[in-house]
C-alpha cells in the first residue's frame, strides 16, 4: 500500500506500524507477524468482471474449524485480520464467526461489497468492534451496476456506506484501476468527497480468478500514470479528499510520487524517500497473507493458481523473507534502480501474466528511463 495522503500531506494514521515498520531493509525481515486477510467464502450476491474469486460456491472451513482457525490467529497475534470473500456477509455463519472473533484479542476489519449491509448489520458491526470496512465501487450508478452484473447494485452499495456511517464505523471504498473503469476515477472521488468516507484506496488491477479471463481489463502504463497524477493532484490541493488515500498493489505509485516531489525540487521528497524505505515493498507472504475459504494458506489472495504456503496453521511457521540479493528477478525488475525500495512489487501480477514468478511485473508504472535511481544519490542524499 502506498499512502499517498500520509506522503504528501503528513500525519499519523491507524496501521502506521504496520505499513511503516522502524527497522528497515535486509533481515531478519518478519518485523510482526502477517496481516491476515480470511477469504471466509466465495459466495457473493454480484458477479463483478475483476473479481479474483470466481464465484464457484466452493466448499469453506466448516464453522467448528473456523473458531480453531479464529483461536489461532488471536495466538499469533496479527495486525489485523480482515475478513473477506467473495462477499463475506454471504456466508451463512458469518454474524456468529464475527461474534466468535469479538470474544478473542484480534482486531477485525471488513472488506465487503456493502449491499448486505442493513442499519441492524451496521450496528451490529460497531458492536462486535469492527475497526474498519472497505466497501467496493466502481463509478457512477450506471457504470458500477453493469460491471458488477446486477441492477440496483449501487442503490445499495451506496445505503450500506451509509448505515455505516450511521453506526459510527470506520468506512473507505475501494475502486480498482481497470481499464474500463479509469475515467471514472474523478466519479469516484467526488462519490468519496460527498459521502465524506475515511479512506479511499485505488487497488491496481492483477488477473486472476474471474478477471483473470476478462482481457480487456489490464490499462495501459500511461493511462494508470495520468489517473495516479490525478490522485497525487486531488490529495495535493486538500480540499475535501478522505485524510487517508492510498494506492494497493503497486509499490512503484510511490517511487512515481517521489520522482514528481523531486524533480519539482519539492522537500517532501526526502520525508516521501524514509517512508518508501521503511514500507520495504513489495511483501506478499510476509506482510500480509491470504487464507483461502479452503483453509488454504497464500502469499496472497491474487496467488492462488500458484502453489500454496500450507494451511492456515502454517502462518506461524512462514520463512523468513530470502535477503534481496537472493532473487533473480528478470526483465526489468532485474535491473531496476529502485529494487532495494519495490523489491519486485507484486510477484502474483508477474505470474499470471508471465507465467514465471521471477519475470518481471508488467504493472509497473514507472517508464524505462525512470529505473536509474541515481539522481537520488546525487540530489536527495
Ligand atoms: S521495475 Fe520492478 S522493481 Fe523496479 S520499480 Fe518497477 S516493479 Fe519495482
Amino acid at each position: 500500500m502506498i499512502h499517498v495522503y500520509k506522503l504528501l500531506r503528513g500525519g499519523d494514521y491507524r496501521g502506521d506500524e504496520v505499513r511503516f515498520p522502524a527497522r528497515a531493509k535486509e533481515g531478519p525481515n518478519r518485523l510482526t507477524p502477517p496481516v491476515v486477510v480470511w477469504h471466509m467464502t466465495d459466495l457473493c450476491n454480484l458477479r463483478c468482471r475483476h473479481c479474483y474469486a470466481a464465484g464457484a460456491k466452493s466448499p469453506v472451513m466448516p464453522y467448528g474449524e473456523a473458531c480453531s482457525f479464529l483461536d489461532k490467529m488471536a495466538e499469533t497475534n496479527p495486525p489485523s485480520i480482515l475478513f473477506s470473500g467473495g462477499e463475506p456477509l454471504a456466508r451463512s455463519d458469518f454474524f456468529e464467526l464475527l461474534d466468535y472473533a469479538s470474544t478473542l484479542p484480534l482486531r477485525v476489519s471488513l472488506s465487503t461489497n456493502g449491499t448486505l449491509i442493513d442499519a441492524s448489520a451496521a450496528r451490529f458491526l460497531k458492536k462486535k468492534g469492527v475497526g474498519y470496512v472497505g466497501v467496493s465501487m466502481d463509478g457512477p450508478e450506471a457504470v458500477h451496476d453493469a460491471f458488477r452484473g446486477v441492477r440496483g447494485a449501487f442503490g445499495k452499495t451506496l445505503a450500506g456506506v451509509r448505515n455505516l456511517k450511521k453506526a459510527g464505523v470506520r468506512v473507505g471504498l475501494r475502486f480498482t484501476m481497470v481499464r474500463p473503469l479509469l475515467s471514472h476515477v474523478p466519479d469516484v472521488m467526488k462519490i468519496a468527497e460527498e459521502m465524506e468516507v475515511d479512506r479511499i484506496c485505488f487497488y491496481h488491477f492483477i488477473a486472476s480468478g474471474r478477471g483473470r479471463f476478462e482481457t480487456d481489463l489490464p490499462p495501459a502504463r500511461a493511462e494508470v500514470r495520468a489517473e495516479l497524477f490525478r490522485i497525487f493532484d486531488w490529495v495535493d490541493r486538500g480540499g475535501k479528499a478522505p485524510r487517508e488515500v492510498l494506492t494497493v498493489g503497486n509499490f512503484s505509485d510511490g517511487i512515481l510520487l517521489l520522482l514528481q516531489l523531486a524533480k519539482r525540487g519539492d522537500r517532501r521528497a526526502e520525508s516521501a524517500s524514509n517512508l518508501l524505505e521503511r514500507s520495504r515493498g513489495g511483501r506478499s507472504g510476509q506482510g500480509i497473507v491470504s487464507v483461502r475459504w479452503d483453509g488454504a494458506l497464500f502469499a496472497d489472495q491474487f496467488s492462488w493458481n500458484l502453489p500454496s504456503l500450507g494451511h492456515w496453521s502454517d502462518i506461524g511457521k512462514l520463512p523468513a523473507e530470502p535477503p534481496l540479493a537472493d532473487h533473480r528477478f528478470k526483465g526489468r525488475c532485474g535491473e531496476c534502480g529502485w529494487l532495494s525500495l519495490c523489491r519486485g512489487n507484486m510477484r502474483a501480477r508477474a505470474a499470471s501474466s508471465r507465467g514465471d514468478l521471477l519475470d518481471e511485473d508488467p504493472g509497473c508504472v514507472l517508464l524505462d528511463e525512470e529505473l536509474d535511481s541515481d539522481f537520488l544519490n546525487g540530489g536527495l542524499r
